[in-house]
């Protein structure tokens, strides 16, 4: 708890050297703590609700790799499933019985899906189903929320501009405007926006896509009879309703989001947790629409790992744990205890704050709120957050490293990791 031990010697000499190997150090932007500032920690290992780094300091982890992770880090059954099946290859590049057992596995457990493809990344899953969307209606355009991440894929890199007219302007260099015209957005919970928007587009718009538990703007829940209202417009417009549960399919519910609210979409994307720690991502609906995917129709998608033994293992270990009895109470339970015990830390110490949880998601946001969408998480007090972060680092806790992701607890995560983690939460505020 004590901060003067707290030493990243190690991890400054490898991330500056990582520096001049890779563009800003890292894999993934994200992870570099640029909005945070300060340095990154190089993690050396991973076990249950702790990252180790390459100094030897230990850390809670609420990331636990952006999601994956939701039976604890390097959980003991997975592991030793990957081992083993790895003795029989890492790739087929031809059909595996493990792809028939994950697809009966995700079709049983998520209401729209009645086939699935497997591909490697959620970025791909949401690229292809873009895909599919057009390919399937025959219309181009498509509508996505402000503050909605959908992977890197060029057609989704659109500036969040505010207004229900925002005709996407590409949100990095690279992506060509002509990508991105037919990308249309709205603000998150604003059914008027979207019905604008089909009523300024008529019989052009493919479908809508959204996060129905929004992660990637911190976190957002959906007001009541948003997804509803989502669902009934689209029917109304010959549209497709598709649900990004990369980040929330098995982690708000066992069936995702779309079992929580009762809402069933035409098409899902899912990533993340499926792959159990690997490289995975899925997409998967309506059987008619699925059809359309090569080799059964005409609709072009492949991929040479796509489907491979070990990521397919990896993902049925970890959906078996999450099966069983009382796992996701379990999480709901320790994740409740975290975030209102933040904002009871919060309220104590006089900090303005606002979040909540379901399952083992959760946010947290130094704003008074509430919070409805992203131009209303953009209100938060950012460098507020960013001294947070750090010492909340300094005390062995591992948030993410900016006010706009979610946050994400496993079933490794205990009482006395929440109870160590709002002792520090307690001596960080008050010190803001
Ligand atoms: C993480 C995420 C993606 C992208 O998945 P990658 O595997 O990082 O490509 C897409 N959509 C949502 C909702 C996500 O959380």
């Amino acid at each position: 708890m004590i901060t003067s031990s707290f030493k990243t010697i190690k991890s400054d000499e490898i991330f500056a050297a990582a520096q001049k190997l890779m563009p800003g150090g890292v894999s993934s932007p994200v992870r570099a703590f640029k909005s945070v500032g300060g340095q990154p920690i190089v993690f050396d290992r991973v076990k249950g609700s702790y990252a180790w780094d390459v100094d030897g300091n230990r850390y809670i982890d609420y990331i636990g790799t952006w999601g994956p992770a939701i039976c604890g880090h390097a959980h003991p059954d997975v592991i030793t499933a990957i081992c083993e099946a790895a003795q029989k290859g890492t790739s087929f590049g031809a059909p595996c019985r493990l792809e028939n057992v994950l697809a009966e596995m995700v079709i049983d457990a998520v209401p729209s899906i009645e086939m699935v493809r497997f591909v490697n990344s959620g970025t791909e899953a949401c690229m292809s189903v873009l895909r599919l969307m057009r390919a399937f209606t025959g219309r181009d355009k498509l509508i996505k929320f402000e503050g909605c991440y959908h992977g890197h894929a060029d057609m989704f890199l659109v500036k969040a501009g505010s207004g229900v007219a925002t005709l996407g302007l590409p949100d990095s260099p690279g992506v060509p405007k002509s990508t991105t015209n037919n990308t249309l957005t709205a603000p998150f919970n604003n059914l008027e926006a979207v019905k604008a928007l089909f009523d300024e587009n008529p019989g052009e718009i493919a479908g809508v896509i959204l996060e129905p538990v929004v992660g990637n703007a911190g976190f957002i829940v959906p007001d009541g009879g948003f997804l509803a209202g989502l669902r009934e417009l689209t029917h109304e417009n010959g549209a497709l309703l598709v649900f990004d549960e990369v980040m929330t399919g098995f982690r708000i519910a066992y069936g995702g989001a779309q079992e929580k609210f009762g809402i069933t979409p035409d098409l899902t994307t899912l990533g993340k947790i499926i792959g159990g720690g690997l490289p995975v991502g899925a997409y998967g609906g309506r059987r008619d629409i699925m059809e359309m995917v090569a080799p059964a129709g005409p609709m072009y998608q492949a991929g040479t790992l796509s489907g491979n033994p070990l990521a397919m293992t990896a993902g049925i270990k970890t959906l078996e744990l999450l099966r069983q009895p009382g796992t996701y109470e379990q999480l709901d339970r320790i994740t409740k205890r975290l975030a209102e015990g933040m904002l009871q830390v919060a309220k104590e110490t006089g900090h303005a704050a606002c979040g909540g949880q379901i399952s083992g998601m959760f946010g947290f946001f130094f704003n008074p709120g509430p919070v409805h969408n992203y131009e209303d998480a953009k209100k938060s007090d950012l460098s507020k957050f960013s001294r947070f972060h750090r010492g909340m680092l300094e005390r062995g806790v591992y948030l993410a490293p900016s006010q706009f992701e979610a946050g994400f607890t496993s079933l490794a995560h205990t009482d006395a990791d929440v109870d160590q983690t709002l002792a520090a939460a307690r001596e960080v505020m008050a010190s803001l």
